[in-house]
């Protein structure tokens, strides 16, 4: 008896599960789908759309091609002009170049990156230090202060350096120290990661926003190398503190 009831149950939950498999089939493949770009495993990134679980690939997807990366800032409103490879070894370079003077609202003394470590900064400033900007401190962000890049040189640690190249040798990684709000106050990580109610918030949620983007992402919280900025980066290990 009770084996002829599991068994009705096992074919239900397989029935079902197969039923929901060509629905999400079908939404995918057929022509016009209604799902938005954003839930569609087949359409590229939308650089706009918040962050999902299909964010992360339609990402590296876009940052894989020039042409697509350089097409998501634009759709996000970055001001930025191309700039050749920059090849001083195979250890050191900046492939896909762009230099950034604005994110999608807030300015930012030009940086030149990769494509790709524009792009996750770029929607990390859209996605998150706006909005998170607005109800924790009640005012947008005009400027990011960054502190660069690309740096050609070892990892460094708190016991000294290390002889494994750092993810700014290729400019896979960037710096912010700090931020001008709307109203021309300016917040930094150094003198501001334990100051207000709203600037502990804000500081903490967008170092977690961070995270959506960037692989590793590196706080005060990490250790006293981190003191002042937050250490963004797309290597292969993966870190959020
Ligand atoms: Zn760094």
């Amino acid at each position: 008896m009770v084996s002829r009831i599991a068994i009705r149950t096992s074919v239900i939950i397989l029935s079902l599960c197969a039923a929901l498999a060509v629905i999400v089939a079908g939404l995918v493949f057929i022509p016009g789908s209604p799902l938005p770009d954003e839930w569609n495993p087949r359409k590229p990134l939308v650089a706009t759309a918040a962050h999902n679980f299909l964010t992360p690939s339609k990402l590296r997807f876009a940052i894989s091609d020039y042409q697509s990366c350089q097409a998501a800032l634009t759709d996000l409103g970055v001001k930025f002009k191309t700039l050749p490879d920059k090849n001083v070894s195979e250890q050191c370079h900046i492939l896909d170049q762009v230099q950034i003077s604005r994110l999608s609202q807030a300015q930012i003394s030009p940086l030149k990156t990769t494509c790709g470590t524009a792009l996750r900064l770029a929607m990390w400033e859209y996605h998150a230090v706006q909005p998170v900007a607005k109800a924790s401190l009640g005012q947008s962000v005009a400027r990011v202060s960054q502190i660069g890049s690309y740096n050609c040189r070892a990892i460094r640690s708190v016991n000294g350096p290390t002889d494994r190249m750092s993810e700014h040798a290729t400019a896979n990684a960037v710096d912010i120290a700090g931020f001008q709000l709307a109203d021309g106050k300016r917040i930094s990580l150094l003198k501001n990661w334990n100051g207000t109610d709203g600037q502990q918030s804000f500081m903490r949620q967008i170092r977690d926003g961070g995270c959506n983007y960037f692989r590793i992402t590196l706080s005060p919280e990490y250790n006293a190398l981190h003191a002042d900025h937050f250490h963004f980066d797309q290597g292969r290990w993966s870190s959020c503190n």
